[in-house]
C-alpha cells in the first residue's frame, strides 16, 4: 500500500539498524514523545533490535493517558445529568475516573455516545435542540484543529445546546518540564510528526537552544523512527544539538497556517494540569472568552471535584520514562486493559497497553540471555 509498504521495507531496516550500530559509541536515551511512536516501536521490536548502549524513553504523548483525572470525572459528572447528551472518541469511554468510567455513566442509563468527530456532536445538537450536547474535546495540537472548528460552526448555526468539556495540552511546554526535572534523563526527542504537521517545526528551535537537546522530528512507520533514531545517535555521537525534520513528508516548518489561525481564534493559552505529572505553566488550551458561552465545565458548574487515583498506579512515572511499564508491580497482575487501574492501560496510544499487547511482560533487565 502506498505510503505504508514503502515506510516498512525489511531490507532499508536492515540497512539503517546497521547504520545505527555502525554510528553508536556509548549510551544514549532517547526519548520518542508520542504514544504512536511508542506501539510502532513495541509492536516491531524496534527497541530489542537497536544496539544495547540506545535506551528509547516513551514519553507523555498520549491524550488520554495524561488528560486529568478532575476533568475524567467532570466528564463522568457531566455525562450523568439527565438532560445530556454525551459525545466522546471511544478511547475515553474506558479511562477509570476516581472511582468508575462513562462506560459505566452509559450503562446506568446515561446518554453517553461515541463520535468520530466533534462536528457529529455538532450535527447531533442541530437535530436535537431538546437535549444538552457536550462534546469532550481533549487531546494535543493534533485534535484541536477540529475541536476548534466545531466551536465555529456552533457559534455560525448559534447554537444554544452545544458546549465542549475542554482539556487541550501542548507538546513543548512537556518537553520544557522533561528537561527541567531533576530527574531527568533524555538526552534526545523524537518529536511527533503528526503534531508537526500542523503546528510546523519553529516552535522547537528555541528547545533545541535553551536545553542544547537535538530533536528531530519523526513519523510513526518503522522506517520513520529508525530514520529519527540514526539522526539522533549520529548527532549525539558528533556533539550537535539541532533541529531536524525526518518527515518532510507530512512537515513543514510553518506547519498548517490555516489551522493554526482558527485555534488562534477559537483558543488561549493556559496552565494545565497532566495526569500522572502535575501542573505544567502554560501547557494547554483552554476557549477565549469570546466562545466561553461554549465551556462546558461553566455551562454545568463542576467546578469543586474531590479525585482519588490508584494507590497503585505509578502511570505518573511511566509518563516521564522514569519507570518501564512492566517494572510497575501492579502490570499484568491486578491491572489489565479488562480491569484497567491507570489512562496508560486503556488507551491505544498509552505505553502499559502497548507492553500488555505485545506481551512484554518481562523487564528488559530481568530477561536471561542464552549463551
Ligand atoms: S501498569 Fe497499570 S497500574 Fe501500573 S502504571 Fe500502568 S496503568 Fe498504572
Amino acid at each position: 500500500m502506498k505510503y505504508l509498504d514503502e515506510f516498512r521495507d525489511p531490507e532499508v531496516a536492515a540497512r539503517l539498524f546497521e547504520e545505527i550500530r555502525r554510528v553508536t559509541t556509548r549510551p544514549w536515551a532517547i526519548m520518542e514523545v508520542c504514544g504512536g511512536q511508542t506501539h510502532s516501536i513495541i509492536r516491531n521490536g524496534i527497541d530489542q533490535l537497536l544496539p544495547p548502549e540506545i535506551e528509547l524513553i516513551h514519553g507523555p504523548g498520549c491524550p488520554v493517558c495524561v488528560t486529568p483525572l478532575e476533568i475524567i470525572d467532570k466528564a463522568l459528572a457531566i455525562a450523568a445529568r439527565p438532560e445530556v447528551t454525551f459525545c466522546s472518541f471511544g478511547d475515553m469511554l474506558r479511562v477509570p475516573g476516581s472511582d468508575h468510567d462513562l462506560f459505566r455513566v452509559k450503562s446506568m442509563g446515561g446518554d453517553v455516545r461515541i463520535v468520530y468527530s466533534p462536528l457529529d456532536a455538532v450535527r447531533l445538537a442541530q437535530q436535537r435542540p431538546d437535549r444538552e450536547v457536550v462534546f469532550f474535546g481533549i487531546g494535543f495540537e493534533t485534535t484541536a484543529p477540529a475541536n476548534a472548528m466545531a466551536i465555529v460552526q456552533a457559534e455560525r448555526l448559534g447554537l444554544n445546546n452545544f458546549s465542549m468539556l475542554v482539556s487541550h495540552v501542548l507538546v513543548p511546554p512537556a518537553i520544557s518540564a522533561i528537561m527541567e526535572s531533576p530527574r531527568n534523563r533524555v538526552q534526545a526527542f523524537l518529536a511527533a510528526g503528526h503534531v508537526c504537521s500542523v503546528m510546523g517545526t519553529w516552535q522547537y528551535g528555541p528547545l533545541v537552544e535553551r536545553y542544547g537537546v537535538p530533536i528531530v522530528v519523526t513519523g510513526f512507520e518503522p522506517l520513520d523512527i529508525l530514520e529519527g533514531i540514526r539522526r539522533a545517535v549520529t548527532q549525539l555521537e558528533a556533539g550537535r544539538a539541532e533541529l531536524e525534520n525526518a518527515y518532510p513528508r507530512a512537515v513543514r516548518p510553518e506547519g498548517n497556517q490555516p489551522a493554526q489561525a482558527v485555534l488562534e481564534q477559537v483558543f488561549e493559552v493556559t496552565d494545565r494540569t497532566w495526569r500522572g505529572i502535575g501542573m505544567i505553566p502554560q501547557s494547554g488550551w483552554r476557549l477565549r472568552e469570546r466562545y466561553r458561552r461554549f465551556d462546558a465545565e461553566a455551562r454545568f458548574d463542576v467546578g469543586h471535584i474531590n479525585t482519588a487515583e490508584s494507590p497503585l498506579c505509578r502511570s505518573g512515572e511511566v509518563l516521564q520514562g522514569l519507570l518501564k511499564p512492566n517494572q510497575c508491580p501492579a502490570f499484568g497482575k491486578q491491572c489489565t486493559p479488562r480491569t484497567p487501574l491507570g489512562a496508560t492501560m486503556v488507551s491505544s496510544e498509552g505505553a502499559c497497553a502497548a507492553y500488555y499487547q505485545y506481551g512484554r511482560f518481562i523487564p528488559a533487565g530481568d530477561v536471561e540471555v542464552a549463551q
